[in-house]
């Protein structure tokens, strides 16, 4: 296999907008830049589409809906495996290509590649397990059947923190569930997508299924389509305030949506838990992905008996990485992904240090190029602060204790989210009630990350509707049909 190299992988990612089976250029001309966060530079350009080019797209994938939603299951499936199978081969280049848009370094690069392809193994073996029911009615005169449909053609919108994952687990289901549909990915970071986009092309994925639009006139492309009666399903995942906006717009056609929205996870540390377990899982609850997460760890609640122990331990894991450019060797944390997201991580914590927080570790934003900013531990942290509230989006491990346990769920609960919550317990049965008292989508016991491709991925409240991944998953992109028969 040929070497990997920056230069080889931007050379080969296709810069147009996918529509119909055909690359090509935005119907303007216009392209957008994608930049380089660890240096602020330019990378490469892809095609800006305009308004006329989102709705070609979506003529596309509404010219393919009939004859994909009669394709077998099976092939469905087999298509989906092949680009697994592909995916797995070119880890190194989606990799790669991922640390330059986005920042983190390769070895998390290496992961999301793993964890991304994943959905696609998982619905290729779902893409034939669709089936509906049969039953007598009640009353014994008639029969009830139900039968499972592709929703229809589909659009996903999709961030910039998970490059590939959070669009193959949008794309999965809906292929193996027989829907067609346009992927915008964020203008941060669509080359991810666009090689995907390539490499679907290339397992046989029929024209007009799957198009691409990229474009920084976001709004103006996308509200046209929520609001086209042929659309029939808009699945986003990105902040709340966008999603809230989102579903405004979905409201005029009583549009299908799936919402995956911000979080602010609440991270609990019990006076029996073992502290260096505790620890672990929160380098790993905080730091994938350099906190950029929407499962990230954004309050840890400690015991007041381990309070101490545990900052002192997590401080000197946290001081201890390396910051650098996701491609170099030996670098544990990327950049942020840009200047307005490092920015709001300073902000945040220089808040919170005005109302009493002490910093433990870390505290500033690195000097030089690059969005960077130190890995943190902030202390005595007021509830008042706005980092309690808010998504820090960041590298940054803010405690605070309690002392009982009805304490600790009051403190978890006080947010407008609730997409994910971890405990760390070695009482079985406080695990169990504290899970079933947590206003959470999904809960990690003794463990920081519970993102998994078999299980539903989801949130409550300000955190969303819809669940991704699981049996869960491709449900989201099927109607259920019922017929009632006299006999
Ligand atoms: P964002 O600003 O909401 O953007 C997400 C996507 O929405 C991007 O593709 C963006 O396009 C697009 N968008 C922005 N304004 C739009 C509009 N008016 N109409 C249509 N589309 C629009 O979020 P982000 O900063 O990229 O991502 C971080 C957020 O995602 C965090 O809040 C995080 O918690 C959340 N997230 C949630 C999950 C989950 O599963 N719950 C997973 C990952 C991330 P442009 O890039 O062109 O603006």
């Amino acid at each position: 296999m040929a070497t990997v190299t920056q230069q080889s992988v931007l050379e080969s990612v296709p810069k147009g907008l996918l529509i119909g089976g055909q690359w090509r250029d935005a119907s303007g001309g216009k392209t957008l830049a994608v930049d380089d966060p660890a240096t602020g530079e330019i990378l490469t350009h892809v095609a800006d589409a305009s308004v006329a080019d989102g709705k070609a797209a979506l003529d596309a994938a509404v010219a393919a809906q009939s004859d994909w939603a009669r394709t077998a299951p099976r092939d469905r499936g087999e298509l989906l495996r092949a680009a697994y199978e592909k995916i797995t081969e070119r880890a190194d280049e989606f990799a790669m290509l991922m640390t330059l848009e986005m920042g983190k370094t390769l070895a998390e690069s290496r992961g999301e590649v793993a964890y991304g392809a994943e959905f696609f193994r998982w619905f290729s073996e779902e893409a034939v397990r669709i089936g509906g029911r049969y039953a007598v009615a009640p009353n014994g005169a008639t029969r009830l059947m139900t039968m499972k449909q592709p929703v229809g053609p589909v659009l996903m919108i999709t961030p910039w923190n998970f490059p590939l994952a959070m669009g193959t687990r949008k794309i999965g289901p809906a292929i193996a569930a027989g829907c067609t549909m346009v992927v915008k990915p964020a203008s941060q970071t669509p080359l991810t997508m666009l090689a995907l986009a390539d490499l679907l092309q290339e397992v046989g994925l029929p024209d007009g299924v799957l198009n691409v639009v990229t474009t920084t006139t976001t709004g103006e492309v996308m509200e046209p389509l929520i609001r086209d009666p042929r659309l029939r399903k808009l699945t986003f995942t990105g902040s709340t305030p966008v999603g809230r906006k989102l579903i405004e717009q979905a409201s005029q056609q009583i549009l299908r949506v799936s919402m995956e929205l911000g979080g602010n996870a609440p991270f609990l540390v019990f006076g029996d838990a073992d502290v260096d377990k505790a620890v672990t899982g929160a380098m790993l609850a905080k730091m994938r992905n350099m906190g950029e997460a929407c499962t990230a760890a954004n309050r840890f609640y400690v015991h007041e008996s381990l309070a101490e122990e545990f900052s002192a331990k997590l401080a000197e894991r946290m001081g201890a990485l390396t910051l650098g450019r996701g491609t170099e060797d030996g670098v544990d944390v990327g950049p942020l992904v840009d200047e307005k997201s490092r920015d709001k991580v300073s902000a945040l914590v220089d808040d919170a240090v005005a109302k009493g927080a002490k910093v433990v570790v870390g505290g500033s934003a690195r000097e030089g190029a690059g969005w960077f900013y130190q890995p943190t531990v902030l202390t005595d942290v007021p509830e008042t602060a706005d980092l309690a509230r808010e998504e820090i989006f960041g590298p940054v491990a803010p405690v605070s204790t309690f002392s009982t346990d009805e304490e600790a769920i009051r403190m978890a609960n006080d947010t407008e989210y609730g997409l994910v919550a971890y405990l760390f317990t070695n009482d079985l049965s406080r695990a169990l009630t504290v899970s079933e008292a947590l206003e959470f989508g999904m809960v990690g016991v003794n463990q920081g990350i519970v993102s998994n491709p078999a299980a539903p991925f989801g949130g409550v409240k300000a955190s969303g509707v819809g669940r991704e991944g699981g049996f869960e998953g491709i449900e989201e992109y099927l109607e259920t049909k019922y017929v009632g028969m006299a006999l």
